[in-house]
């Protein structure tokens, strides 16, 4: 039997309604599977420790959370918490202080779940966004002069290295060599911005050359929201810079039927340190404590972190569970259902005990 720990973090609004949910489908997956344990610790950090302690983590958190195999996290932000901070005081400094370079966004269809674009279903919007997460627009650099003042000036610099751009690179290729159209999308905006993001471009094309049987194409960030909504199928793997990703793949989401099912990994390739599960979407302040937050994006990142941690065959039955519980109807109202997200839960679970997969 193999145990894994697992560190929760659920954090802020919704954030602890989806963490149960995706812990309830990851209990039934342990039993049905008998092959893993996951031995789960949760911490408290967020606003609500942020309110009495002035800290969202403690100051040692990276070292609590070193001897993980993964970090499962809810969501983070808070009405009466500036958002730099929540982001700033504790999703970033786990990203970054982990290296965890790629950020990985599978996108698509789920049977029974509707699309906004007219006449697009499952198969034909099955995307993979990999964003850079450790550097380009994120890194944190930059300051303001004059603060106040009408000569105010106030710069956000965006730093990107010959080696955090191949890494991801490399990376991007790979995950798109693996897939079955071998096909990648490198999207930047090297005609407006001329220095870093023609370095993307030119690593872009030193990197394809160690992967030919890999298709690959360029993007200009603005064309490529067109090319999304417009042409769909045209693409399957794509990469971008932290920023650019950030918005490409919030828009994947709500192409492929809502933000409420979008996951997200933020992997250490190199296994160096614990990687982090969440799903994409913030902490909902409009639906919290309300029992509606669809664990779809939870359990799908959940999904993620089977397969990180080496249990593909748990991690494809929930994703099989999840379709079947899409598929039969029962769904939260973000996506045209009027199930509760307990309701959504209780359906997978048993999706899962049934399952002979
Ligand atoms: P949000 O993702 O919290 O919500 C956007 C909209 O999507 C809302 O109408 C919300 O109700 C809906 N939605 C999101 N997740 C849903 C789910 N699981 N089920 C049903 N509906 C869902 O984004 P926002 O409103 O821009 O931000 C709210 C707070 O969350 C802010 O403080 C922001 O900084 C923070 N935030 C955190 C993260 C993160 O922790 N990774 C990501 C994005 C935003
Ligand atoms: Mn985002």
């Amino acid at each position: 039997m193999k145990h894994y720990k697992i560190a929760s973090i659920p954090a802020d609004g919704i954030g602890p309604e989806v963490i149960a949910a995706g812990l309830q489908a990851l209990e039934a997956l342990e039993r049905r599977d008998g092959g893993f344990s996951l031995d789960v610790t949760a911490f408290d950090w967020g606003s609500e420790r942020y309110r009495r302690t002035g800290a969202l983590m403690p100051e040692d958190g990276k070292e609590q959370l070193k001897g993980f195999d993964a970090i499962f996290f809810g969501a983070v932000g808070a009405p009466d918490v500036p958002d730099h901070v929540t982001l700033w005081g504790l999703r970033l400094p786990i990203c970054q202080g982990f290296d965890q370079y790629a950020n990985v966004r599978p996108t698509r269809i789920l049977p029974g779940i509707e699309s906004p674009l007219a006449g697009v279903g499952p198969g034909d919007l099955d995307w993979v966004v990999v964003r850079e997460n450790s550097e380009g627009e994120y890194s944190g650099h930059g300051g303001r002069a004059h603060r106040g003042f009408p000569e105010e000036v106030g710069t956000e610099v965006a730093i990107f290295t010959r080696a955090g751009v191949t890494r991801i690179m490399r990376y991007a290729f790979t995950l798109a060599q693996a897939r079955p159209r071998k096909f990648l999308t490198v999207v930047t905006k090297s005609n407006a911005q001329r220095h870093g993001m023609v370095m993307w471009d030119e690593i872009a094309a030193e990197v394809a050359l160690e992967f030919p049987d890999v298709t690959w194409d360029k993007m200009l960030v603005d064309a490529m929201t067109v090319r999304m909504v417009k042409q769909p199928r045209s693409l399957d793997t794509i990469v971008a810079t932290n920023l650019h990703a950030d918005i490409l793949s919030d828009l994947a989401g709500a192409l492929a039927g809502s933000l409420g099912i979008a996951p997200t990994a933020n992997i250490d390739p190199e296994r160096r340190f614990p990687s982090m599960f969440e799903p994409i979407h913030g902490s909902a302040f409009d639906i919290t404590g309300k029992g509606i937050a669809n664990p779809v994006a939870t359990f799908w990142t959940a999904s993620q972190m089977l397969e990180h941690l080496g249990e593909p065959a748990a991690a494809a039955r929930l994703m099989q569970a999840v379709e079947a519980v899409c598929e039969s109807g029962i769904k939260t109202p973000d996506i045209g259902g009027n199930a509760t997200t307990r309701e959504v839960t209780d359906a997978v679970c048993e999706a899962i005990r049934a399952s002979n997969i």
